[in-house]
């Protein structure tokens, strides 16, 4: 949850509404319309892998009995506060590779 360009905290005004440019190093984040659409894909992502690992676990390591009661109190949590826990995380490790890649692309890019 820092800045990608200059390491700054507080880039968050609570915890789901993110400051539109880095308070320090003045880095706008939302480059275009659509930009966050690649943070909602690493949200789902992480969090989709993380109940895809619990959800395996747990399978692997009580088939052939399957508590369905306990698994569910596990990994329904995980599906529905995952996303919710990991929104401001998934935008700022966005912005990360979003960087990496513009300065592959152009390594003159300051962003
Ligand atoms: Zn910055």
């Amino acid at each position: 949850m820092r800045c990608a360009r200059c390491g700054s905290g507080h880039l968050f005004k609570g915890y789901f509404k993110m400051a539109p440019d880095c308070p320090r190093c003045g880095l706008h984040f939302e480059r275009e319309q659509g930009y966050w659409a690649g943070a909602l894909a690493i949200n789902i992502v992480a969090t989709g892998g993380l109940f895809a690992l619990v959800f395996i676990a747990i399978l692997i390591a009580t088939i052939p009995k399957v508590p369905v009661l306990p698994v569910l109190l596990v990994v329904v949590p995980i599906a529905v506060l995952g996303p919710i826990v990991y929104y401001p995380f998934s935008k700022t490790v966005w912005v990360a590779v979003d960087r990496a890649f513009l300065q592959r692309l152009d390594p003159n890019e300051k962003g």
